[in-house]
């Protein structure tokens, strides 16, 4: 049996032509500077993102620690929403590499009231810690892939910069928002000081991210990336394959979010599910199943039994996100075996 993989955009492969180019791959070493193809990603990613300068890291997880390690020192505080990626799932990282603490605001789909952020910048005043950084996130992860307009980005930015306060936006799944809005993605980035966008997850590429910023930034962001064990030495063996997550694998992401609608109108129709489609506008969907007789856990382990693979995100709400290795007849396959499932458990629970 085939497994339908929805699990996350992070399981895609690398095509062929990314295969072919990192075979043939022009090298050095790295942490010299010396990697011709390292340098290419650098420049055309800075380039597509709108920034001076960007630093190729191994993950999107390192990416963002290195930006907190490059704005923060010991003892800051960080702003940032209370289920963002930093905040969550990034094993207290800023506590651990910043010594830093962070401030979680709550949010509405990723966007923090401006107010909420002036209200937490500290004032200065012996007893406080002083406000160091502004964190936020587009497309938003644990809100369903919610996305970030240009407008709310610049409101949420200009509340710290007032006060001086840099900006970093991890936009793991940036590109993902630029196509859902059909905006070019600088007009989301222009706002902020620093970026981090992942070329490993719909872009497809095996390993990497890119740090984006001024110049100056990324020459400090380049020693913490040393410092964190990530100067790589002949990682153009890497970048070949970023460099085509970029160039060739951007605008397919429009299909993982025409996908990701049929997946969540077909399963609204399906009795005991519950969702509303026209929350979810890129590749991520939550799903509640609060109506159904059993754990998010319980639900996601019979789907793998029959073929699909999902991920709980709560007790009650699992997670599905679309990507390039599941084609169109493999969603409406998916919601095949699903109905079934759900029509099976409702008619136990009628009995
Ligand atoms: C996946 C993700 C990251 C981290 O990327 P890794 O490469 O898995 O470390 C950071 N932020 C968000 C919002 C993500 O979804």
């Amino acid at each position: 049996m085939e497994l339908i993989d929805l699990r996350s955009d992070t399981v895609t492969k690398p095509t062929p032509e990314m295969r072919q180019a990192m075979a043939s791959a022009e090298v050095g070493d790295d942490v010299y500077e010396e990697d011709p193809t390292v340098k290419r990603l650098e420049t055309l990613g800075a380039e597509m993102i709108g920034k001076e300068a960007a630093l190729f890291v191994p993950s999107g997880t390192m990416g963002n620690q290195i930006a907190a390690m490059t704005y923060l020192t010991r003892g800051d505080e960080v702003i940032l929403e209370a289920e963002s990626h930093i905040f969550y799932y990034e094993v207290g990282g800023l506590a651990l590499l910043s010594g830093a603490q962070a401030c979680p605001l709550p949010g509405r789909r990723g966007f923090m009231e401006p107010e909420l952020i002036t209200q937490a910048i500290r004032e200065d005043n012996i007893h406080f810690p002083r406000t160091g950084l502004l964190c936020l996130e587009n497309t938003h992860n644990r809100a369903g892939g919610a996305v970030l307009t240009p407008e709310q980005t610049k409101k949420m930015a200009e509340a710290a910069q007032k006060h001086g306060i840099p900006v970093h936006l991890d936009g793991a799944r940036i590109f993902n928002a630029a196509i859902a809005l059909g905006i070019d993605v600088r007009e989301l980035t222009a706002p902020v000081d620093s970026v981090m966008f992942c070329l490993s997850k719909g872009l497809g590429a095996p390993v990497g991210s890119l740090l984006a910023g001024s110049k100056s930034f990324i020459a400090k962001a380049r020693k913490n990336r040393k410092v964190l064990g990530g100067g790589l030495r002949q990682s153009g063996v890497l970048a070949a394959a970023g460099l085509i997550a970029l160039e060739k694998m951007v605008a397919r992401l429009a299909e993982d979010h025409d996908h990701a609608r049929l997946l969540a109108e077909g399963l609204a129709n399906i009795p005991g599910l519950t969702i509303n489609p026209d929350e979810f506008s890129t590749n991520i969907l939550i799903l509640s199943l609060e109506k159904l007789p059993l754990t998010a856990a319980e639900f996601v382990q019979l789907l793998k039994e029959h073929g699909v693979l999902a991920g709980a995100v709560s007790e009650t709400a699992i997670r599905f996100v679309t990507h390039k290795d599941v084609n169109k007849q493999q969603i409406k396959e998916a919601l095949r075996i699903i109905e079934q499932l759900v029509n099976g458990l409702n008619r136990k629970t009628r009995v």
